[in-house]
Parts: structure tokens; C-alpha cells; sequence
């Protein structure tokens, strides 16, 4: 048997190739806290007296989230937490990922929101999905069901914050969904969105409640191994419509690579860090201003969430 690498007394359950630590299972879990931990800190993500909101899918990440910053949380009697659900209306998926993020909630007494495309927007993404199909224009030729559902959802958890009146919004983004999303966006030729693969998002627009990432130096596989050890109880059925994104492949690419290359997730979102102050004075000269149509905040005059919803004939 292998002896963990931290205490040198239990038996090491996990292998972190990355640094050739041996762990045993509590002390995975404290090393997995610890980096959150460290993160919130480097990053200044809270404050002492902070009102958190979590964003809950009910998938493994958001729900580890949602443990860890509880545990966290009870230290600091003066900040608060809460979680917020969005249901896109994806059928066959969204009612049992629900039931995850409100019974995680129960268990932890954690108070819980639910919010819907259907109530915001109007239109379930099933439908949005149908209609596209139907009336593909050059508009949205080439875009997927996760681009819409991205562009909303950030909407909807925006707006679900700032009507709870808290200061943070908390998302579940691990060290994976960050790197992958840095290629997207050059693959995209979106090299300036890069900026927004950020720890912490600044507030660019009284309207924007500041969204922060304490998972984002954490591997997925790690997250999945901590609920795991920690019994935690979270849907696993993917959504139907994840396969069809680009981002799919990118994953594949990007575990071969560190399979190969242990580390390599890693050193490229270090990576980003190094260049993100010129990112960010080039994103800072766009000033943000209000929609014409709905009064969030937007670069040009109409936001993404009213472009797509004109696309679809659902308003204007
Ligand atoms: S996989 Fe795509 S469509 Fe499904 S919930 Fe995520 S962003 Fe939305
Ligand atoms: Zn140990
Ligand atoms: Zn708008």
C-alpha cells in the first residue's frame, strides 16, 4: 500500500500527477479546500461581511461549490449565503438536476431561488432550440444551443443577484471550463474575451453584481473525486445538448494533452494571468451602457439577450 505524501500515516487513495502527491482521503479533501481557500484569498474574492449567492445547476461542480463555501462561510458570522437555480427548460434533464441543487440546499440550510427562461424571456431553451432550427438565418447559422443558453443564463443569474441584493455572485467554474474556454475563444477568433476568463469579474455597470470563480484553480476530475469522498449528491446525466458544442472537443484535446503533459491545464490559465492586464485596458476602453430595449447593461445599443430574441421574431 502506498502511504499519503501530507500525514505519512493512511493509506493514499488519490495521485495527483501534476505533483506527485500520494493523498489519503481527508487529506485530499483538505488539500481541495485549502486551494479554494487559497484562491478566494489571492484573488480577494469576499469580504468578511459578504452576502454570497451561488449559482446551483445541480451538477457536481456547483454543488461541491455550494458544500465547500458552507463549511467556509461559518466562519465568518457576518457574511450570508444563498443559491440560485436557473431552469433553461431543457426537458428530460433540468427537473432532475433540480431536485439536486434543492435538496444539497435543504441539507445545508442554504436559502434557494429558482428562475426560468420560460418567466424572463419568455421561451423555454427547447423552444428557442426548435425555432432556431426552424428559421436558421445567417445570424445564427453555426451558433449552438450553448451559446443562447450562455448568453441567458448569464442574463438570468445576473439579474436573480441583484434582486437578492447581494454583493457576490459565486459560479461553479473549474480549472477544465476555464482553460477550455480561453481556446474557445481563440478558435472563435474572440481573443478579447479572453479578459473574462478572470477569477474575479470586475463590476464594469452599477447593474452587474461582481461574479467570482473560487473553483477556477481546481481540475474537475479533483472536484469529482471530492464529492465523491464526500458523499455529496449531485445529477450526472449531461444535458442533451453538450455534445454538440465545440467546447467538447476541446475538452478531449485539452485532457490528452495533460494526460501527456501533467500540468499543462494549468500552466495555460497561469498563462492567460501574465497577459490579462493589456486584455483588460483594451476590454476597459469599451465603455458599457444600457440597452434600448430592456436597460441592461450592453456595449452597443441593443444587449446579446434582445439580439437573440429579435432573431427569433419574440420581441420587437
Ligand atoms: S450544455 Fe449548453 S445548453 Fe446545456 S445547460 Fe450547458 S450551456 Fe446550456
Ligand atoms: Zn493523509
Ligand atoms: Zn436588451
Amino acid at each position: 500500500m502506498v502511504i499519503c505524501t501530507f500525514c505519512k500515516r493512511r493509506d493514499a487513495v488519490y495521485m495527483r500527477p501534476y505533483s506527485g502527491e500520494k493523498l489519503c482521503a481527508k487529506c485530499f479533501i483538505g488539500s481541495i479546500e485549502n486551494k479554494v481557500r487559497v484562491t478566494i484569498a489571492e484573488y480577494e474574492m469576499f469580504q468578511h461581511d459578504d452576502k454570497i449567492m451561488v449559482a446551483v445547476s445541480g451538477g457536481k461542480d456547483s454543488v461541491t461549490l455550494l458544500h465547500i463555501l458552507a463549511k467556509l462561510v461559518e466562519k465568518f458570522p457576518k457574511s450570508s449565503l444563498c443559491a440560485v437555480t436557473v431552469d433553461e427548460g431543457i426537458k428530460g434533464y433540468r427537473e432532475e438536476a433540480l431536485k439536486f441543487a434543492v435538496k444539497n440546499c435543504r441539507k445545508l440550510n442554504v436559502e434557494h431561488t429558482i428562475t426560468s427562461f420560460k418567466d424572463l424571456f419568455g421561451v423555454k431553451l427547447d423552444e428557442l432550440v426548435k425555432t432556431i432550427q426552424k428559421t436558421r438565418t445567417d445570424d445564427t447559422r453555426g451558433l449552438t444551443p450553448c451559446a443562447y443558453c450562455g448568453v441567458l443564463r448569464r442574463r438570468a443569474l445576473n439579474v436573480a443577484a441583484r434582486e437578492a441584493g447581494v454583493d457576490k455572485l459565486a459560479t461553479a467554474h473549474n480549472l477544465d471550463d476555464e482553460t477550455q474556454t480561453i481556446l474557445l475563444n481563440l478558435l472563435h477568433g474572440d481573443a478579447l474575451r479572453i479578459a473574462r476568463v478572470n477569477p474575479v469579474l470586475a463590476e464594469s455597470h452599477p447593474k452587474l453584481v461582481q461574479r467570482v470563480k473560487p473553483l477556477c484553480e481546481v481540475p474537475e476530475k479533483e472536484i469529482a473525486f471530492y464529492a465523491y469522498q464526500r458523499r455529496i449528491k449531485f445529477q450526472s446525466v449531461p444535458c442533451p445538448y453538450a455534445s454538440t458544442a465545440l467546447r467538447s472537443d476541446i475538452r478531449l484535446f485539452l485532457n490528452r494533452m495533460e494526460e501527456k503533459h501533467a500540468g499543462i491545464k494549468f500552466t495555460l490559465f497561469k498563462s492567460v494571468e501574465k497577459i490579462k492586464p493589456a486584455l483588460e485596458q483594451a476590454v476597459a476602453e469599451t465603455k458599457l451602457r444600457e440597452c434600448k430595449f430592456c436597460g441592461e447593461p450592453t456595449v452597443g445599443d441593443v444587449c446579446k439577450v434582445c439580439q437573440i430574441l429579435q432573431t427569433l421574431n419574440i420581441i420587437g
